[in-house]
């Protein structure tokens, strides 16, 4: 009997703990099942990566307890999550923690009490009269008992202030605890109950009878708020027979998104062969790599619904990744009507709890079509067949926290050690994929026209210079564009204005001495936010008023600068006064589920026009929608970015592909101030090609990727010339690099303060990933042999932003 475990831990320290096994652990500890240990002051859930009997040299404690009765990962995942930990240069444990949606059912939390100290100092301060403030509170209620942080907040408003103060002066200790969340705490409407089985002996309050009976008449699973109404005092009866196991509580499983189900669509002769082609690929058993380079409206979607019909068929399961935002509901009953209860939806908009629950169905063998975002690419599908990447281009696709993972390219590797095929789609491939497609590494398929004859929708370049010298007006709409959207509007047609910024004003300035209101915590202006009357940060979310004058030379002169969503949604009801007019933006969609309300809202032609920033570009078709507006194509471009060109060609080509996706034809006016710049010209002639070859040009001559491997390493510090000091050690350190590598920096980031931290980073392109690799290893040792702070570096590898 094995009398040891390895556990990976999520901390950010890259090696695994050996733990000994109590006896009564002994017989059911396996690899990938989680167990609780202690560490230091705290206790820690992590997965074990092997059970064995080898003494370790130092003393180890005893692991606590087993968490779930099964392992939650299998060979194959623990096997993936070993190559991104590698790959991106995450530890392990941080890494196997992000696979697993679990962590909702541990509560973690902090305990605190009172030193010896804090007693003394409590027993002075009962002398004096008890004082009302939230300080002698927290001490008084401290004296008691041991306090979870939480209950005191709950009673002590600013009760976290006094905490820390406390800490410092040593007169209270905090204990970091874990504790499993008690399903039978959650509200009965989110409950199902049903009679266990067990045969109830004995006698139990009239309740309790009543509810067996009740449940013995009426077989099955019931909402247990439902019986409620027939049973008095069900729900304190339920969860004491649940304690009793006598009866189960469950959680409700999520609502299924209703869906008319649809008769599949007869495939055109393009989707035809590239739909051929996929599925001999998954009928080969081997892995493969397709792009379907599609314009928006080609009915990519389809072919990826016969794709994962074929999976099906050859009794294999399916993985469909779509962008955050694009996961709506409505996309979710697409696939149910389709395939029924055997999908799974891992969804952002469902509740921590229902994402663990789905994702025990799917361990379990209970799905075998998962449709999900980024991290759906770890859901537990056993015998995986494809994997369909849609919009891959996207960029939430890449997480932008440890570990900095980019979920296409782990769709990838996941597919080849599991001998499944994978299919990548997009109207606007990243330069990585298309330039993958060309050199055979994937199979291209392209789809060069929308379905059913219909055209691409027109687009018209508006000159804001030329605007501006004819109007002599700063406007945000040009003319032409008011009398398209006037036009649009009287036809009982929809438009979608897009501007990518939100916020009202982007900036505020003083007209006097030129200052600009800048973020305390952050290098970056802050944002006006009419609705709210005040300052945003969009980094940190720090906020402030709005200053009457000027904080440096206290002038009156404070004006609002650039213009935002919120902004252009005001100025359309000026400009519009009759139309209905919904906004989709971060300030808008603030609830989890509100963004589809106003999606739905807006298809069921409540709205008539939609205003938003990228939100609203993604993957929606709405049939009725003939106009897109973009007030301005230039907000991305000058960001100091080698992919800003790209974003912006994206972007625009993707919003301009929600004009005219039904039967009537479509049109875009998009309005600039670059109107030669390659990526505005080509997105409004949506020529891919042309852009692509030109953006690989570019990438050529300057070695960016897709002709290099490339990272970025931050050093973050609070403090200035320590960041710059690091900076320059590591630089010193990594340098010389090896041949065929290049390391630019150490530079201010272009965002140098962050959070309160200052930036310096370096950012690396190397012909060879392999030297890559072993560099970025060797800066990762640097900080650790120098003792560096757990958060001071930060490796980014394939970064998609370098802000
Ligand atoms: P894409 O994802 O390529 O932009 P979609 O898959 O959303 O395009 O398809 C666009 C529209 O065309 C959808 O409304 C879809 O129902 C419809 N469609 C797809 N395939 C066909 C087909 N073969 N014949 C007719 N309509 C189709
Ligand atoms: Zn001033
Ligand atoms: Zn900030």
């Amino acid at each position: 009997m094995p009398r040891f475990c390895d556990v990976s831990l999520p901390v950010p320290l890259d090696q695994a703990f050996t733990y000994s096994l109590p006896l009564t652990l002994q017989h059911r500890v396996q690899a990938g099942a989680r167990v609780m240990v202690p560490f230091g002051t705290r206790k820690l859930t992590g997965v074990v990566l092997a059970v064995h009997d080898t003494r370790p040299e130092i003393a180890v404690k005893d692991a606590l307890r087993l968490v779930d009765p099964e392992p939650v990962l299998d060979d194959e995942l623990i096997a993936l999550g070993r190559w991104i930990s590698g790959y991106y240069c995450s530890p392990l444990g941080e890494v196997l923690r992000s696979m697993l949606p679990l962590a909702s059912e541990i509560r973690a939390g902090k305990v605190y009490s009172l030193t010896d100290a804090g007693r003394d100092a409590s027993r002075q301060l009962s002398i004096g009269a008890a004082e009302d403030d939230a300080f002698h509170k927290v001490m008084a209620m401290l004296a008691m008992r041991p306090l979870a942080a939480a209950s005191i907040i709950r009673k002590v408003p600013l009760a976290d202030k006094v905490l820390k103060s406390l800490e410092r002066k040593g007169w209270i200790a905090v204990e970091h605890t874990q504790r499993e969340r008690d399903p039978l705490r959650a509200p009965s409407a989110k409950l199902r109950i049903a009679l266990s089985g067990a045969q109830s002996e004995g006698r139990f309050p009239k309740a309790e009878r009543e509810l067996l009976a009740y449940l013995s008449l009426h077989p099955g699973s019931h909402n247990l708020s439902e019986v409620e109404e027939q049973v008095h005092n069900a729900s304190t009866a339920a969860r004491s027979l649940a304690r009793k196991k006598l009866v189960e509580l469950a959680e409700e499983p999520m609502p299924l998104a209703t869906m008319p189900p649809r008769a599949p669509h007869e495939l055109n002769p393009a989707q035809r062969r590239a739909f051929d082609l996929i599925e001999a690929g998954i009928g080969s058993g081997k892995f493969c790599t397709f792009l379907i380079h599609g314009v928006t409206g080609s009915g990519k979607t389809e072919i990826y619904l016969n794709a994962i019909d074929a999976a099906l068929a050859q009794g294999r399961s399916a993985l469909l990744l779509v962008p955050e935002i694009a996961l709506t509901p409505a996309m979710a009953g697409q696939f149910y009507a389709r395939f029924g209860d055997r999908v799974a939806i891992l969804h952002s908009a469902f509740t921590d709890a229902e994402r663990a629950q789905q994702w025990r169905r799917i361990r379990a063998g209970g799905a075998s079509v998962v449709v999900g975002t980024r991290s759906g690419v770890f859901a537990p599908v056993r015998n995986l067949g494809l994997i369909v990447v849609d919009e891959e281009h996207d960029g939430s696709y890449k997480q932008e926290e440890n570990p900095r993972y980019n979920g296409r390219d782990v769709a990838i590797v996941r597919a080849q050690k599991a001998n499944a095929c994978v299919v990548l789609g997009s109207a606007t491939p990243s330069l990585e994929s298309r330039f993958n497609a060309s050199q055979g590494k994937y199979t291209l398929l392209e789809l060069p026209d929308r379905v059913a004859g219909r055209p691409m929708p027109k687009v018209h370049v508006i000159d804001m210079r030329e605007e501006f010298l004819a109007t002599r007006k700063h406007a945000t709409f040009s003319r032409a564009m008011v009398e398209a959207i006037d036009g649009r509007l009287t036809n009982n047609e929809q438009v979608i204005v897009l501007l990518n910024r939100r916020g009202f004003s982007s900036h505020v300035a003083c007209r006097s001495c030129g200052a600009r209101v800048e973020c305390v915590n952050c290098a970056v202006t802050l944002t006006y936010h009419r609705r709210d009357r005040r300052l945003l940060c969009h980094y940190c979310g720090y906020a402030e008023k709005v200053p009457s004058v000027c904080a440096k030379c206290g002038s009156e002169h404070v004006h609002f600068l650039g213009i935002g969503s919120e902004r252009v949604e005001d100025e359309l009801h000026d400009a519009f006064p009759t139309a209905r007019i919904a906004r989709l933006d971060r300030d808008t969609v603030t609830g989890k589920r509100q963004f589809e309300d106003i999606l739905q809202n807006f298809r069921e032609r409540n709205y008539d026009m939609l205003v938003g920033t990228q939100m609203i570009a993604k993957g929606h078709d709405i049939p009725n929608v003939t106009l897109v507006g973009i007030v301005s194509a230039d907000v991305g471009l000058g960001m100091p970015d080698f992919r800003a060109a790209e974003r912006t060609f994206q972007l625009l080509t993707q919003v301009a592909g929600r004009a005219g996706r039904g039967e009537l034809p479509g049109e875009v006016y998009l309005q600039t101030l670059n109107p030669e710049h390659y990526a505005v010209q080509l997105a409004a002639q949506q020529d891919y090609h042309a852009f692509f070859e030109k953006e690989l040009q570019f990438r050529r001559f300057m070695k960016y990727p897709p002709f290099s491997a490339m990272a970025n390493i931050l050093v973050r510090s609070p403090k200035q010339e320590d960041a710059l000091r690091m900076s320059t050690e590591l630089d010193h350190h990594l340098t010389p690099a090896p041949a065929e590598m290049k390391i630019m920096g150490p530079a201010e980031a272009p965002v140098p303060r962050l959070k309160a931290e200052f930036r310096y980073q370096l950012l690396i392109k190397s012909a060879s990933r392999r030297e890559l690799n072993a560099l970025l290893k060797r800066a990762q040792e640097f900080a650790r042999t120098r003792k560096w702070n757990a958060t001071a570096l930060v490796i980014d590898v394939d970064p998609l932003t370098l802000l």
